[in-house]
């Protein structure tokens, strides 16, 4: 039987193209590799919203170079964001490739591969329509938690990112094929779904109007699903972060009591810049009505230090943010100027050895905190749902909580199952404890 390898760059969105990218090989008769030297057809799923992402897919294509000339009937293929973006250069940075494929085109790969058997190079589905890739077959990482699909593309014009570039314009699935993707995995044993969009909270505005559903009410109708336990969803965006949703977040069991609400930055100047269209106070008192209004809400973000003319005072602000909002935890980024946004040719961008600087600064603070709120839980019990052994210590087992905090604990449950912890111990990454009841079944 012939082996793939899929390497997978990014996103949570890449995460799940790579589900099904996995499953329309293993249709294809293929097997999984657990390495890549053990591959016959080696796939790299890419990312291209930071410039790190694409440095960290030219070390791997220096491998698979190594690889195939080592054995030239190994085939190279590389598909998502990178190969969309750099579709005309592709090519003449890694001649090693021997196909492409756009983000939208999963479905196409099976006739691809059937027909490529003879040698063919080249690519398929980029800079075309785009298409949903949820309905296809997947191959999932857990059984009992999944990604489900809303949107693909974004509406926003953030003037640093380059998403609505390459995914395109917002496309939002019905809302009665998304229920029926939940309703068919809470059948299939799926506890936990997390709902995938760019901006979940503009979900079904370019529906037509006779289908049309806001996100708040197909998360009400995902709740109604029976068998699946926890919901999340990601990422929404805060402009569009409106008091229905928050509503829904308290109402419904089902929805964990989680946000990531990336903030981006403190500073009402730089947002503006960067086209978020909120400013710190709008950002600011959502937080608070979502912390009244939704008990023991845990609220994460994403952060941008160094974007074109971030001044001290402006970073400052960005660190009294991170207090002042007291988030549970941040994804935290170095600003990287993009093929063809806006941001990329503002005057005034920031020298590298400034934004290290700051991210230092900001990571501390951002560990310093999230510490403080994991130790808060000590002596707490939590709901955790068991993922597999810790990743440090294989007599401990790992899940996650309602909170979506990583907790480490002894127990005899297994993978999938839901089980109360009590909290012993914390770090700014994980809490620590161990099982005080049996599993649930
Ligand atoms: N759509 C989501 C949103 O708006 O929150 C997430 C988009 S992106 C995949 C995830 C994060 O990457 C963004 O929230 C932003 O913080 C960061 N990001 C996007 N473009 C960036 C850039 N050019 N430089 C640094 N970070 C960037
Ligand atoms: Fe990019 Fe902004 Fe859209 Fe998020 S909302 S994907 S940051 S353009």
């Amino acid at each position: 039987m012939r082996r793939y390898h899929v390497t997978t760059f990014g996103c949570q969105m890449n995460a799940h193209d790579s589900e099904r990218i996995k499953g329309m090989l293993e249709e294809l008769g293929l097997g999984e590799a657990p390495a890549l030297e053990d591959a016959d057809l080696l796939v790299f799923n890419t990312c291209t919203i930071r410039e790190k992402a694409e440095s960290r897919l030219a070390a791997h294509m220096g491998l698979a170079k190594a690889l195939k000339d080592a054995d030239p009937e190994r085939r190279l293929a590389v598909g998502g964001c990178f190969a969309e973006v750099q579709r005309e250069h592709l090519f003449e940075q890694f001649p090693q490739v021997d196909f492409a494929f756009g983000p939208g085109s999963i479905a196409e790969l099976g006739e691809w591969l059937r027909a490529e058997r003879s040698g063919a190079r080249g690519s398929f589905g980029i800079g075309e329509e785009r298409r949903f890739s949820a309905e296809l077959p997947a191959r999932r990482e857990r059984s009992f938690q999944a990604w489900v699909q809303i949107s693909i593309g974004c509406n926003s014009v953030c003037s640093y990112c380059i998403v609505p570039t390459v995914r395109g314009k917002q496309m939002s699935r019905s809302a009665k094929e998304v229920v029926s993707e939940v309703e068919r995995l809470a059948k299939e044993g799926v506890r936990e779904i997390t709902l995938l969009g760019q901006n979940v909270n503009s979900y079904g505005r370019d529906l037509p109007a006779a289908e049309r559903k806001t996100f708040a009410e197909l998360l009400r109708a995902c709740d109604h699903v029976g068998g699946v336990e926890r919901i999340r969803f990601t990422s929404p965006h805060p402009k569009d972060f409106r008091s229905d949703v928050i509503a829904t977040m308290a109402e419904c069991e089902s929805v964990c009591e989680h946000a990531h609400l990336p903030a981006q930055s403190g500073s009402s100047r730089i947002l503006k810049a960067m086209r978020r269209t909120y400013d710190r106070d709008r950002f600011l008192s959502l937080a608070a009505e979502m912390r009244e209004r939704i008990p023991d809400l845990a609220i994460t973000t994403d952060l941008i230090v160094g974007f074109p003319g971030e001044s001290d005072e402006d970073f400052e602000q960005t660190l009294s943010l991170v207090e002042e909002a007291g988030f549970d935890g941040a994804y935290t980024f170095v600003y990287s100027p993009r093929y063809d946004t806006e941001a990329a040719s503002l005057p005034g961008q920031v020298p590298e050895e400034l934004k290290r600087e700051r991210i230092e600064r900001l990571i501390e603070l951002v560990q310093k905190l999230a510490r403080e709120k994991n130790r808060a839980r000590i002596g707490s019990t939590e709901q955790v749902l068991v993922e597999g052994t810790s990743r440090t210590d294989e007599t401990l087992l790992r899940g996650r909580t309602r909170r979506n905090t990583t907790v480490n604990f002894s127990g005899t449950a297994h993978a999938g199952d839901l089980v109360d912890v009590h909290i012993e111990d914390a770090t700014s990454t994980t809490l620590r404890g161990a099982q005080v009841k049996p599993a649930l079944a």
